[in-house]
């Protein structure tokens, strides 16, 4: 094979068959010939008894047809072989496999999203954690706090400063196009922050007549100035808050 060729699908979910209780999907793509499309179509056209005829099955049911052979040939020829090898796991070796499908295959109602109930205290934050329970962090006074936070793991846990916002007069009213503010996230791992950062949003696509324009510039103005300022401060912060 020398290159990708395109994907196509999915274009449904296949149910599991009636006596299991589905758990997760897992979604896999494979490359496959244009004979193997074309005898699972005709293996699949014939389950249906030739109906609709060819001319008349649109892309979509074309497409369901042929990944539901492969969905069925899948689980048909790994079914007896899962069964039989699943009944003589060894109890720890069960375990550790489950652990390791917890990890891969974590559900969401296994962990609700709950919102924050932080308390604050003497320049710090108690917040509860997926994965450290409740911590008790450094709150910086710049934060505007953690109560529309969700409960997360702590490298999600994100220090955000008050927002920064600029925009102008269009046709549709007024619309910001900078919303930008100070942001820490001190406890990431993979990409550590080590110093608080600006997080700047810019949205502006527009077409306007020149008086239009003119508030655009003065608007982008106004905004250059207030990024200045929350570099400063950022700048401030990295410093320990020395200036
Ligand atoms: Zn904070």
């Amino acid at each position: 094979m020398t290159a990708t060729p395109p994907a196509f699908g999915p274009t449904e979910t296949f149910p599991c068959d009636e006596n299991s209780t589905p758990f997760a999907v897992v979604t896999l793509s494979f490359a496959v010939t244009r004979e193997q499309l074309r005898a699972a179509l005709a293996i699949g056209q014939a389950e249906n008894a030739g109906e609709p005829p060819l001319p008349e099955l649109t892309v979509r049911d074309t497409r369901r047809e042929i990944e539901g052979y492969f969905a069925a040939a899948a689980v048909l020829g790994s079914d007896a072989e899962l069964q039989s090898v699943d009944a003589v796991l060894a109890p720890d070796h069960a375990a550790e496999l489950d652990a390791a499908i917890d990890r891969a295959y974590t559900r969401r109602e296994l962990t609700p999203l709950k919102t924050q109930q932080p308390l604050y205290r003497d320049g710090t934050v108690t917040l509860k954690t997926l994965d450290h329970g409740e911590v008790v962090l450094p709150e910086p006074a710049w934060c505007t706090g953690h109560d529309a936070d969700t409960v997360g793991t702590l490298d999600e846990v994100t220090h955000n400063g008050r927002h920064v916002r600029a925009g102008s007069i269009g046709s549709h009213g007024y619309v910001d196009f900078l919303d930008a503010f100070v942001t820490h996230a001190p406890y990431l791992v993979q990409r550590p922050e080590p110093h608080p950062l600006v997080s700047v949003n810019l949205d502006l696509n527009t077409d306007a007549d020149p008086d239009g324009v003119a508030r655009i510039a003065h608007g982008l103005r106004a905004a250059a100035l207030r990024l200045e300022r929350l570099a400063a401060e950022a700048r401030h912060l990295r410093n320990g808050g020395q200036a």
